[in-house]
C-alpha cells in the first residue's frame, strides 16, 4: 500500500499521457496534496458522453491523508471535475479569486456550495498544508489568473507550473515573470513539473498584445458583419476584441452563455473595465452591417454553440453573403471535422472564414521551446517531470530539457508513482488509474459494461426477439435493411426464430441461444452485419 514516507512522491491520475483531465498528487510524510481536478470532453469513442474525468479511487481510499486541493486556473481540464468529485474527497479547495468564482458557480449548479469549502487565496499567497509549504506565482496563460506553485517540503522544493506561457504584454496579467519567478526560486528548485502541450513549437507562443494588429486588419477591411469566435475563458482576447471594435467603429455584441459568465466573473475581479458597452441582439441586427462585431462561442465546431446555430441560420443573430467569420483560436486536435462542417456551411452561404493560418489573429497559451528553456533557467530546476501532454509531447520535453542543461528528466504516465525526492527520480510502482464518464446523472467507469455495450450497439445494431409457443416477433434497430424489404426481413427472422424454438428441446438456455443464433444468421445474410440479439422467452 503506497504511503509516502520521508520523501516526495509524485503521482498523476490524469493529464500525463493525454491532454485533458489533469489530476496531480504530491505525497510527503504520510500526506497527499492534490493539484487540479479536471475533465476531458467526450469523443466518438464514448457514445452519448460529454464529460470524462479521472478515476479517483486511489486517493479516495486515502482521503484521510489528503490535505487539500490546489487549483492552478479556471480551465475545464483543471477544474471541471470539482463539481463531480470534490464532495467525496471531503477536503477544501484553494484557488485565487477568479478561479474560485468559476468553481463556485459549478458547485452552486450542483447544489454543493455548502458542502465543498473553497478557500480564496491571493495570487502570490504563501500557506502551509500538512508537510507542504505552498507559494503561488502568477504566470500568463489564455485565461486570467493562472498560478504556478512552488511546493516546499523538508526533502526539497518542486515548481509545479500549471499551464503557462511568457508574455510581458498579456493584457490582463502581471508583467516581469522573470523577476517574480527568479525571486521565488532563488537558490534553485529540485524539480519542475511542467506543461508539455506546445513543446514541438520551436518559437515562443507570442504576445497577446501582438494579436491586436492582425485583428485590426481583418476586421478593418471587412465590409459586412464581422463575427469573431474565441474561447469565452480567454478574457484578454475579449478585451482585445473590444479595443478592435472601438477602433473600427463597430459595436460589440456577444453570443454564448459562457461569455456572460466569464464577463461577470472578470468584472468582479477588476478586469474588462474598458470593454465597450455590449448591445443586445435586436439592437445588433438593426445596425448597419459594417457597424457590428459579434463575438461568439463555437470555434471548435461544438454543434449546440452559438456559431453553429448562426451558421445553420438558426439564431436571432444572422449572417449573410459578404459577412466575415474570424477564428481567433486554435483548432484543437480532434475537432477538425466538426470545425470543417461549420466552415462549409458558412462557405455555402457566401460567408468568408479567416483562421490563424491566414492572419496573425491568435497566440497560444502554452510555452514553446524558448519559453521552456527560460523557465528551466529561472527556476534552476535539476529534474524535469513533463506533464500536460501525450506521450510524444512528454518525451520531447524530456529530450529538450536535457539538451539545454537540465540534469535529469523522467517521463511518467497516469498511475505511475514517482519517487521525486530525494533524487534521482524513479518510478516505484503503478497504481489504479483510469477514466470515469458522466453518463446521464451517473458517474461510471469509462470502460464498464454500459459503455462497452453502447459501443457495440452503435456499431452493430440491435434485434429483439420475443417467442411465445410457436410464434415469434422480431424488432430491429439500426440495421441497414431497405424500408421496402423490412416486412420480408421481419417474417424471415420470425420464421427462423420459431423454427429454432420448435426444434430445440434442451432446456431454456440452449433454446434461447439457438433462437439468437438463428435470428443473427438471418440478419447477417441480409446485411452482412452481426447485430446484438436479445431473446425473450415468454412461455417459460
Ligand atoms: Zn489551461
Ligand atoms: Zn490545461
Amino acid at each position: 500500500m503506497t504511503k509516502p514516507g520521508k520523501e516526495v512522491l509524485f503521482l498523476a491520475l490524469g493529464g500525463s499521457g493525454e491532454i485533458g483531465m489533469n489530476l496531480n498528487l504530491y505525497g510527503c510524510e504520510g500526506k497527499w496534496l492534490m493539484v487540479d481536478l479536471g475533465v476531458s470532453f467526450g469523443n466518438a469513442d464514448y457514445p452519448g458522453i460529454d464529460i470524462i474525468m479521472p478515476d479517483t479511487a486511489f486517493i479516495e481510499e486515502r482521503k484521510d491523508a489528503l490535505v487539500g486541493i490546489l487549483l492552478t486556473h479556471g480551465h475545464e481540464d483543471h477544474i471541471g471535475a470539482v463539481a463531480y468529485l470534490a464532495a467525496d474527497l471531503g477536503v477544501p479547495l484553494y484557488a485565487n479569486s477568479f478561479t474560485a468564482a468559476l468553481v463556485a458557480r459549478k458547485l452552486a449548479e450542483e447544489e454543493l456550495a455548502e458542502t465543498v469549502k473553497v478557500h480564496v487565496v491571493d495570487m502570490d499567497a504563501q500557506f502551509t498544508l500538512g508537510p507542504f509549504g505552498i507559494k503561488l506565482v502568477q504566470l500568463a496563460h489564455s485565461i486570467p489568473d493562472m498560478c504556478a506553485a512552488l511546493i516546499e517540503t523538508p526533502y526539497g522544493r518542486v515548481f509545479h507550473t500549471g499551464d503557462w506561457k511568457l508574455d510581458d504584454d498579456s493584457k490582463l496579467g502581471q508583467p516581469d515573470a522573470e523577476v517574480r519567478v527568479r525571486a521565488l526560486c532563488a537558490g534553485g528548485v529540485d524539480a519542475i513539473v511542467c506543461d508539455s502541450t506546445n513543446v514541438f513549437n520551436a518559437s515562443a507562443s507570442g504576445s497577446e498584445g501582438s494579436v491586436r494588429d492582425g485583428l485590426m486588419q481583418v476586421v478593418g477591411e471587412a465590409r459586412g458583419r464581422v463575427l469573431v469566435t474565441t474561447f469565452a475563458s480567454n478574457a484578454a482576447r475579449l478585451e482585445t476584441l473590444g479595443d478592435v471594435a472601438r477602433a473600427t467603429g463597430r459595436q460589440l455584441c456577444v453570443a454564448g452563455r459562457s461569455f456572460d459568465r466569464i464577463i461577470e466573473v472578470a468584472r468582479a475581479n477588476g478586469y474588462l473595465r474598458n470593454l465597450p458597452e455590449i448591445i443586445d441582439w435586436d439592437a445588433a441586427m438593426r445596425l448597419p452591417r459594417n457597424k457590428l462585431m459579434i463575438v461568439a462561442t463555437g470555434g471548435q465546431g461544438e454543434p449546440r454553440a452559438a456559431l453553429a446555430r448562426i451558421a445553420e441560420g438558426n439564431h436571432p443573430l444572422a449572417l449573410e453573403a459578404g459577412d466575415r467569420v474570424i477564428y481567433s483560436s486554435k483548432q484543437i486536435p480532434g475537432n477538425e471535422i466538426a470545425i470543417g462542417r461549420i466552415m462549409n456551411l458558412l462557405a455555402e452561404r457566401g460567408i468568408e472564414t479567416i483562421t490563424e493560418k491566414q492572419a496573425h489573429i491568435h497566440v497560444s497559451g502554452h510555452p514553446g521551446k524558448p519559453e521552456l528553456a527560460a523557465l528551466y533557467r529561472w527556476t534552476g530546476a535539476k529534474t524535469l517531470i513533463p506533464v500536460h501532454g501525450e506521450m510524444r509531447h512528454m518525451m520531447e520535453q524530456a529530450r529538450f530539457a536535457k539538451s539545454v542543461g537540465v540534469a535529469e528528466a523522467l517521463v511518467q504516465k497516469n498511475g505511475q508513482v514517482v519517487r521525486l525526492l530525494p533524487g534521482p527520480a524513479r518510478i516505484l510502482e503503478t497504481v489504479v488509474s483510469g477514466r470515469l464518464v458522466l453518463d446521464g446523472d451517473m458517474i461510471v467507469a469509462a470502460d464498464g459494461a454500459a459503455m462497452t455495450e453502447r459501443r457495440r450497439l452503435s456499431q452493430s445494431g440491435h434485434v429483439a426477439v420475443a417467442v411465445a409457443g410457436r410464434s415469434a416477433r422480431v424488432v430491429q434497430r439500426g440495421l441497414p435493411v431497405d424500408p421496402d424489404d423490412m416486412d420480408r426481413f421481419g417474417q424471415e427472422a420470425e420464421t427462423a426464430a420459431a423454427n429454432a424454438a420448435a426444434n430445440s428441446k434442451d432446456g431454456e438456455e440452449k433454446r434461447r441461444e439457438a433462437i439468437r443464433l438463428a435470428v443473427r444468421r438471418v440478419a447477417t445474410q441480409w446485411t452482412g452485419k452481426k447485430p446484438l440479439v436479445d431473446v425473450l422467452l415468454l412461455d417459460s
